[in-house]
């Protein structure tokens, strides 16, 4: 009897002991991070990992701390804690193609439009040099209040250039044969471009010679297939990222070299159009005769090309979609009008009321062929970056990203296939991949929190708990005051 209590006793102390330790134990490992803050608990979605449940997460500075498992990575509770259970937290988003300088008045409020929406970077694809010079200044100068913005400057484009200010925005610059080709990509260098985008109009030489210094600088050179070559030769030449998939179909026919030199005469311009009419008349004569002869050899042979040079591709899905199946009429989309401030969104509700719901059946075709060869570019392994061409077609700042990236799962895509063309593709394209794109340690902590997992509903990547911009954690009230200040017209404030 005595015997079993003594043993019962010490069974106790033993336990008490053990209890105590264990205390000291974990308290001697739980951590304090100075000037930080932690997500607990968290969901991560890494465009190369996939799905990490349940981690901790400290942001520190303007980079991710450190990431572990919570048995591991434990929390002192005076550190400032974020509730991260059941939110998934994924890298912030790019929208690949913008144009701010499309619409000045929009633009004034869109860097605070897209980072209220997550969207955290952008790559604008045209517009005057000093004017994009400018918005990327302010985010460089205040990365945590603005999205990280890259510019190319103006297009590049021939002698009959289509954004000549007449009747489209000024966009491009007009360069009327090889040399003024090569001083004015050299100019744009000098100034500092974070990359070069070539356009439609320019003759092979010309193409050319503005690949070889884009090659020369290590600058990517985006751009539209010029209507003087083909898909291909272009690829071959350097044109590592093509926008829209434009003019891709035009090499993917039987003869494709018959219907080259049929441009190539119509680009003589004979009765002297303007570019925009010339190449309206050329993609008429041209384009959905493409895509109703698609010749499988010469279209696998493209991929096979784009394949071989890693050309990225932005098939901006929504610039197709929402305005050929006038996705812009129907109720959820007039909302995002909403978002805008009030002169471009009068603007944007009267154009939008005036318009008609046709759908013409060739327009059809070509976006379900867009979407059709989005989805076989995935397939094959291609790199793909989720853009937009907002402000242009109704496409909402921001909003239509997401759009995008639903459009991009609609057409075949995984969801985190998706995510990856939104976040680590345009990291790697600007060669950021090291520092930015992922949920990892030391990376640079652009990010959003999301209150669903989008790996089971792409459209979850709307449903925003906090976006963090450079470590600055911006919860959802804040987000929304953002959005009401913008709707309401109010003037413009940097975030805090
Ligand atoms: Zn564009």
């Amino acid at each position: 009897m005595l015997n079993n209590i003594s043993g019962i006793v010490f069974v106790k102390f033993k336990f008490y002991g053990l209890l105590l330790m264990g205390l000291m134990f974990s308290c001697e490992h739980e951590i304090y991070f100075e000037n930080a803050y932690c997500i607990e608990k968290v969901n991560i979605v890494d465009p190369l990992e996939g799905l990490k449940k349940i981690v901790n997460v400290v942001i520190k500075g303007n980079k991710i701390h450190q990431i572990g498992n919570p048995h591991q990575l434990k929390l002192s509770p005076k550190n400032k804690i974020i509730d991260g259970s059941n939110k998934y937290l994924i890298p912030g988003l790019w929208d690949s193609h913008v144009h701010f300088y499309f619409d000045r008045q929009l633009a004034l409020h869109m860097p605070e439009l897209f980072l209220s929406t997550g969207i955290t970077s952008v790559r604008d694809t045209g517009g005057e040099f000093h004017y994009l010079d400018s918005i990327r200044q302010n985010a460089l100068s205040d990365p945590k209040t603005h999205p990280r913005v890259k510019i190319a400057g103006p297009l590049i484009d021939g002698n009959f250039n289509v954004y000549n200010g007449s009747v489209l925005p000024e966009l491009s610059i007009r360069t009327r044969n090889v040399s003024e080709s090569i001083a004015e990509t050299e100019k744009l260098v000098a100034k500092g471009v974070d990359f070069l985008k070539a356009y439609e109009m320019l003759s092979p030489e010309q193409f050319e010679a503005i690949a070889a210094i884009a090659a020369r600088e290590n600058l990517r050179l985006a751009g539209h297939v010029p209507l003087s070559m083909e898909i291909t030769h272009a690829i071959s030449l350097g044109l590592n990222s093509l926008e829209h998939i434009k003019n891709l179909e035009l090499e993917a026919v039987k003869k494709s070299d018959s219907m080259l030199q049929e441009r190539r005469k119509m680009l003589e311009n004979k009765s002297l159009l303007s570019g925009r009419e010339l190449r309206g008349n050329i993609h008429q004569s041209q384009k959905q005769f493409a895509v109703d002869h698609i010749a499988a050899n010469a279209y696998q042979k493209i991929l096979d090309t784009i394949k071989k040079y890693e050309s990225y591709q932005v098939p901006t899905l929504s610039i197709y979609k929402v305005p050929i199946y006038k996705i812009f009429r129907q109720d959820f989309w007039r909302k995002s009008f909403k978002l805008l401030p009030k002169s471009t969104r009068e603007q944007w509700e009267k154009n939008a009321d005036g318009s008609n719901d046709k759908i013409y059946p060739a327009q059809k075709k070509f976006s379900d062929w867009i979407q059709k060869t989005t989805v076989a570019m995935a397939k094959a392994k291609i790199p793909l970056m989720a853009g937009t061409d907002t402000p242009l077609g109704y496409l909402t700042p921001g909003f239509s990203l997401h759009y995008e990236l639903e459009l991009m799962v609609e057409s075949g895509l995984s969801e985190l296939e998706a995510i990856t063309a939104a976040t680590l593709q345009p990291a790697k394209y600007f060669r950021m991949q090291d520092s930015l794109g992922l949920v990892k340690k030391d990376y640079i902590a652009d990010l959003i929190l999301l209150n669903e997992n989008p790996l089971e509903d792409i459209a979850n990547t709307k449903d925003i708990f906090a976006v963090i911009k450079d470590g600055n954690y911006i919860d959802k009230a804040r987000l929304d005051q953002i959005q009401k200040d913008i709707s309401n017209g109010m003037p413009i404030t940097a975030m805090d």
